[in-house]
């Protein structure tokens, strides 16, 4: 069976219950969670999170806890050139390292960071070192940290394998550190993930390793392939395309990695930005079902009356 599913929120008093009850909602398999705001580095405490209940719901529904994954917040930056500021990201990482395992999710996927104006080589060394010291933090925990790939926009690492592979070779406990592979992210940055993900897995291997694969993000992508741009589109609405998704979502060589869609939320009306409906739970009856439906879209919103 594969395993699919979105991000999900964890918020309000039902925290962590509330992420599965959103999972089954879709009609999904696993989820990604974000464990306070994607935006800020605000956090409830461990025991508030309600972490008993919402495993119990999830062996009730054939959830395996194995297969949740945590997104760490993308505003930290493990390479900032100031020191106290990549002090913070260690040590929030760190927490997140613990929230995630007291959660038995195995893996936290972070953005690596961006080097802004110190350059690449520097940064990638600030990565590794923050890296090291979470690891060190959280001895003996099985957490992994999986390196996303990305798009290249701005001044972001991780934009090519190469620069993934440079900073797993630096760190000393590499064998916590995995990569979570972004369909757009890849797409965007120049892989032709459109028309040859084979032949990209086959740089990936070559590079990285397969076997570090330990998450999909499947997004569409709103540009065309090397626009280092970033912007996520709905399943077959893109230029990455219906056929390439569905092949990667149902590639035997990756039936026990879990897949992620971040597709956006759809407005009701085109300038609606209260109106927005998620539009996960059909993606995933689409790629269950193989075939891609046009009218996708337009049916979410139907099914809205409000
Ligand atoms: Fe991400
Ligand atoms: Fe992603
Ligand atoms: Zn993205």
């Amino acid at each position: 069976m594969i395993k699919l599913g979105s991000h999900v929120s964890m918020n309000g008093d039902k925290m962590f219950v509330a992420s599965v009850e959103e999972t089954l909602s879709y009609e999904a398999n696993t989820m990604m969670i974000y464990t306070g705001a994607p935006q800020n580095t605000r956090r409830k405490a461990i025991s508030k999170m309600r972490i008993d209940e919402a495993l119990q719901m999830m062996r009730d529904n054939d959830i395996d806890p194995s297969d949740v994954v945590v997104h760490a917040p993308y505003i930290m930056n493990l390479a900032n050139k100031d020191s106290e500021k990549r002090q913070f990201a260690v040590d929030f990482l760190t927490e997140e390292v613990k929230r995630s395992a007291a959660m038995g999710a195995p893996q936290i996927v972070l953005h690596p960071g961006a080097h802004v104006k110190q350059g690449v080589d520097t940064a990638i060394e600030y990565i590794a070192e923050g890296l090291n010291q979470v690891f060190e933090n959280t001895k003996g925990l099985p957490t992994l940290i999986a390196l996303e790939t990305m798009s290249g926009k701005g001044t972001e690492i991780g934009r090519n394998f190469e620069e993934l592979k440079a900073i797993i070779d630096r760190v000393e406990d590499s064998d916590r550190l995995s990569v979570c592979f972004d369909t757009c992210h890849t797409h965007d940055a120049g892989y032709d993930v459109a028309l040859d993900f084979d032949g990209v897995m086959e740089t990936f291997d070559r590079i990285v390793g397969l076997e570090r694969i330990s998450v999909f993000h499947i997004n569409d992508s709103k540009n065309p392939r090397g626009a280092s741009k970033d912007r996520h589109e709905n399943i077959g609405f893109g230029y990455i395309g219906f056929d390439a998704l569905n092949h990667i979502v149902h590639h035997k060589d990756f039936e026990q990695i879990p897949k992620v869609l971040e597709t956006p939320y759809l407005p009701k009306n085109p300038d609606d930005k209260k109106r927005i409906y998620a539009p996960y739970k059909e993606e995933i009856a689409m790629l269950k079902a193989q075939t891609f439906d046009p009218q996708l879209k337009d049916k979410i919103r139907a099914k809205h009356t409000d």
